[in-house]
């Protein structure tokens, strides 16, 4: 495994890769969902890079990346057990050099849900991932669902401004307790733990009150808030019920035809978790 801290010697590493090239991006502090996608690349191409890096640009709240975890050496050690050839690691100057002022901005799609929560954190995403697609020059690129805005956003830039990779979409990893598995958890004390459980369980409940016939999308939503509000150590900061399409809000009964997204964004004490089911 090559590990490359600046864009020049990863081009040089990149050049020497004849075949497909799969790519998975990370901002670190690994977990089974990240060798999950490093396990999708894996099987579907000749190569596989990833990048860690904690992208300031995405963070619209300074006390959150300087309290997002990091650990280099562990990271580097999984990556090179799930079989990775190509690590980018490169420090925020190599990303964000001094005069840096170009963005992407993806426009309707980052309106509501995380980017209404976090403004300015897709445009972040955007133009880091971009930047990165451009280094990398990936032939596919592995995102999870845990992250349904991000998806749908990256989905639109790479059709709206034709990048030349496929975008793969690999299922959320679950804890036992179904918390979904995040480098944030790693934040929670013992009894916040515990309580995070909760995030599932409200997803799950509307999941099962839609399968029994709930078409109304305030009492899908109401369901959620009632199951997240009996959590004392709990605070919700949204709650939605949207089309999985278009990322707006259900207002109407739910049609048969319409893919429905439940995502939540919930503070378990000074830790703020999402989560989201998407309903086909
Ligand atoms: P992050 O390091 O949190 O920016 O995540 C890097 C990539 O891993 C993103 O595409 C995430 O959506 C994905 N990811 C994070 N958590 C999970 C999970 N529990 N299951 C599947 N993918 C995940």
């Amino acid at each position: 495994m090559l590990v490359c801290r600046t864009i020049a010697e990863f081009r040089a590493a990149r050049a020497t890769i004849s075949g497909s090239l799969g790519f998975v991006p990370t901002m670190g502090y690994l977990h089974e969902g990240h060798l999950a996608l490093i396990a999708a690349a894996r099987g579907q191409n000749a190569a596989v890079a990833a990048s860690i890096f904690v992208n300031p640009t995405q963070f619209n709240n300074p006390d959150d990346l300087a309290a997002y975890p990091r650990d280099e050496a562990r990271d580097l050690a999984m990556l090179q057990t799930g079989g990775v050839d190509l690590v980018f690691i490169p420090p925020a100057e190599e990303m964000y050099p001094p005069n840096f002022q170009t963005y992407v901005t993806v426009e309707t799609l980052t309106q509501g849900l995380e980017g209404a929560a976090r403004p300015g954190h897709f445009r972040g995403v955007a133009t880091v991932v971009t930047k990165l697609f451009n280094i990398v020059q990936p032939t596919r690129a592995y995102f999870g669902q845990k992250d349904a805005q991000q998806v749908a956003v990256i989905r639109q830039m790479v059709r709206d401004l034709a990048q030349a990779l496929e975008i793969v979409v690999c299922e959320t990893l679950r804890e036992h307790d179904g918390l979904a598995m995040s480098s944030r958890n790693a934040r929670l004390t013992e009894v916040e733990r515990a309580a995070a459980g909760v995030l599932y369980q409200a997803l799950n409940g509307a999941a099962l009150a839609f399968e029994n016939g709930e078409r109304n999308p305030d009492s899908l939503r109401g369901l959620m808030r009632d199951l997240i509000e009996a959590e004392p150590l709990a605070k919700i900061d949204y709650i939605s019920a949207a089309d999985a399409d278009r990322l707006e809000e259900l207002h109407q009964p739910i049609s048969p035809e319409t893919r429905i997204l439940f995502s939540l964004a919930v503070w378990i004490g000074k830790t703020r978790l999402i989560d989201n089911f998407l309903l086909q």
